[in-house]
C-alpha cells in the first residue's frame, strides 16, 4: 500500500516528515511513542475540531451532540465545547466526565435505556437540556423525580422505527427487535399520550438512531420519513408543538482506503430535504433537526501506535507479528470483525508488501487486530492503526492486568495528555 492510500485513513495533518517518520499534529510519531510508552493513543486535536466544525456548519452547532461514548475525557469534553456543540451522555459516568470538564450542562443531552433513579437525579439537577426517555418505567421515574424536584424537564421519546441499515447485527439499533426505544406502529403512541400527560414531564420531539458505521444514508432519510409521520400523528394527538426531532448518529468512517462513508455534508442536505418535503406532505412545521455523531467526529483523528515484538511464522500459511496491545485497546475486532490499516510509523512511505495478521498480546486466540502489509520490521518498530478514535479507548478493558495505553493530543507541534498511562499500581487501587 502507498502513502497516498494511507491518506484516506490517516487524520488531516498526517504528513511524512524529512526524517521519512510520521508526523500528526505537528509531532513525530516515533518520539511521541518513546516519550509515553506505547500502546499510545494519538489524537489529531486540529482534525477532531474540523469534524465539528463541518457538522455545526452542516445543522448549526443548537442541533449537534457529540456522542461521547465514543470517546471522552474531561480535558476533550472542553475541545468540544469550545466548538460550540452540544453533547449526548449516556446517565451516570458520562455525564460525570463531561460537567468534571466543565462542559454546559444545559448542552447535554442524556441518554440510557436502563438509567437509574439517582442518574436521572443528577441529571435533572445538573440542569441537562434534555433527556432521551426510553421505556415506560423510565417516564414514571422521570417524571417522579422531576416533580419531587420541581422541575418540568424536557423529553424526547426514543422511537425504534423500524429501519434496518446495512452494518454488523450489533450495530443495528433501529429494527423492531431492539433494547431500545419505543416501537413505531407499536406502543410509540402510547408512550407520546403518556409523557405528554406528565406534569414533570415536557415532552418536546422524537429521537431515533437507527445504527452506527453505515456508509448508505439513505436508511437514515427512510427513519427520517417514518419519524416525520410518527411526529404529526403526535403533534395532532396531543396538542403539542413537539419542535425538536434528534436523528441520532452513525455516519461511517473509512477505517481502510476503500471505504467510502458518505461526506457529513451529504448527510446534512439529505436530512434537511427528506424532513422538509415530509413536512409540507404532511401539513405540518418542519421541526429543528439534530444528529448525535460519534464516530464520524473522533474515529478517523486517532492512531494507535504499538510497537512490534514477537514474530511467528507458521510456514506456507502465514507470519504473525504480536504487538504490545490488543483487544485490551481495540476490542472492535473481536466484537464486531471489524477491519483497519496498519502502517509502519518510523517508515510510512516505503514498501509495505509483506503480508501479515498482527497479533495482541492478550490471552486469547480470537486477540487479532487484522490482517496487513508491512515492511520487514525491525524489533521493536513503532506500527501505527489508524482510525481508532472511536470506540477504541471508550471500550478499553485490563484484561489480563494489561494497563490501559495514555492518549496524547497534538496539534501544531505541540502535545496535551488526554489520559495518562495507567500503571501497575492502577490495577490494585480499588483493592
Ligand atoms: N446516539 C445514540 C443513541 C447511539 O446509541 C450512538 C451509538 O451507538 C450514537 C448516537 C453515536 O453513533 P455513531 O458513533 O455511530 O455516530
Amino acid at each position: 500500500m502507498a502513502w497516498t492510500e494511507f491518506q484516506k485513513v490517516l487524520p488531516s495533518t498526517a504528513r511524512v516528515r524529512e526524517s521519512g517518520r510520521l508526523e500528526i499534529g505537528g509531532c513525530d510519531t516515533v518520539s511521541l511513542a518513546e516519550a509515553f510508552g506505547t500502546p499510545l493513543f494519538v489524537c489529531d486535536l486540529a482534525d477532531v475540531r474540523e469534524r465539528l466544525a463541518r457538522y455545526r456548519d452542516a445543522f448549526g452547532g443548537e442541533n449537534v451532540y457529540y456522542a461521547s461514548k465514543a470517546f471522552l475525557t474531561s480535558t476533550f469534553a472542553r475541545v468540544v465545547a469550545d466548538e460550540g456543540v452540544g453533547m449526548d451522555c449516556v446517565a451516570g459516568g458520562e455525564l460525570y466526565v463531561a460537567i468534571a470538564g466543565g462542559f454546559p450542562a444545559h448542552r447535554i443531552t442524556v441518554h440510557g435505556n436502563n438509567p437509574s433513579r439517582s442518574e436521572l437525579v443528577d441529571a435533572v439537577r445538573a440542569g441537562v437540556g434534555r433527556i432521551v426517555v426510553d421505556s415506560f418505567d423510565e417516564i414514571d421515574l422521570l417524571d417522579g423525580v422531576a416533580r419531587g424536584m420541581g422541575v418540568r424537564m424536557p423529553v424526547l421519546l426514543r422511537i425504534t422505527p423500524g429501519v434496518e441499515v446495512h452494518t454488523h447485527s450489533y450495530l443495528m439499533t433501529g429494527v423492531e427487535d431492539s433494547k431500545f426505544g419505543f416501537t413505531i406502529g407499536g406502543l410509540a403512541m402510547e408512550a407520546v399520550r403518556k409523557a405528554a400527560s406528565l406534569p414533570g414531564l415536557d415532552l418536546v420531539g422524537l429521537h431515533s438512531h437507527v445504527g452506527s458505521q453505515t456508509f448508505e444514508i439513505e436508511p437514515l432519510a427512510e427513519a427520517a420519513r417514518k419519524m416525520m409521520q410518527l411526529l404529526a400523528e403526535a403533534r395532532e394527538a396531543t396538542n403539542l408543538p413537539l419542535p425538536q426531532m434528534d436523528l441520532g448518529g452513525g455516519l461511517g468512517i473509512a477505517y481502510v482506503p476503500t471505504d467510502a462513508p458518505a461526506p457529513i455534508e451529504d448527510l446534512a442536505k439529505l436530512l434537511h430535504e427528506t424532513v422538509q418535503a415530509e413536512a409540507e406532505r404532511l401539513g405540518t412545521p418542519a421541526p429543528d433537526v439534530s444528529v448525535e455523531p460519534g464516530r464520524s467526529v473522533v474515529g478517523p483523528s486517532m492512531v494507535t501506535l504499538y510497537s512490534a515484538g514477537v514474530v511467528k511464522d507458521v510456514p506456507g500459511i502465514r507470519r504473525y507479528v504480536s504487538v504490545d496491545g490488543g483487544m485490551s485497546d481495540n476490542i472492535r475486532v473481536p466484537l464486531y470483525q471489524a477491519r483497519y490499516t496498519f502502517l509502519s510509523a518510523s517508515r510510512p512511505s516505503v514498501p509495505h508488501d509483506q503480508p501479515c495478521t498482527i497479533a495482541g498480546k492478550l490471552c486469547e486466540t480470537g486477540d487479532l487486530l487484522g490482517e496487513a502489509m508491512l515492511p520487514s520490521l525491525d524489533p521493536g518498530e513503532i506500527v501505527a492503526c489508524a482510525a481508532t478514535g472511536a470506540y477504541g479507548y471508550a471500550m478499553a478493558s485490563n484484561y489480563n492486568k494489561q494497563p490501559r495505553p495514555a492518549v496524547v493530543g497534538v496539534a501544531d507541534g505541540r502535545v496535551t495528555v488526554l489520559a495518562r498511562r495507567e500503571t501497575y499500581e492502577d490495577l490494585t487501587r480499588l483493592e
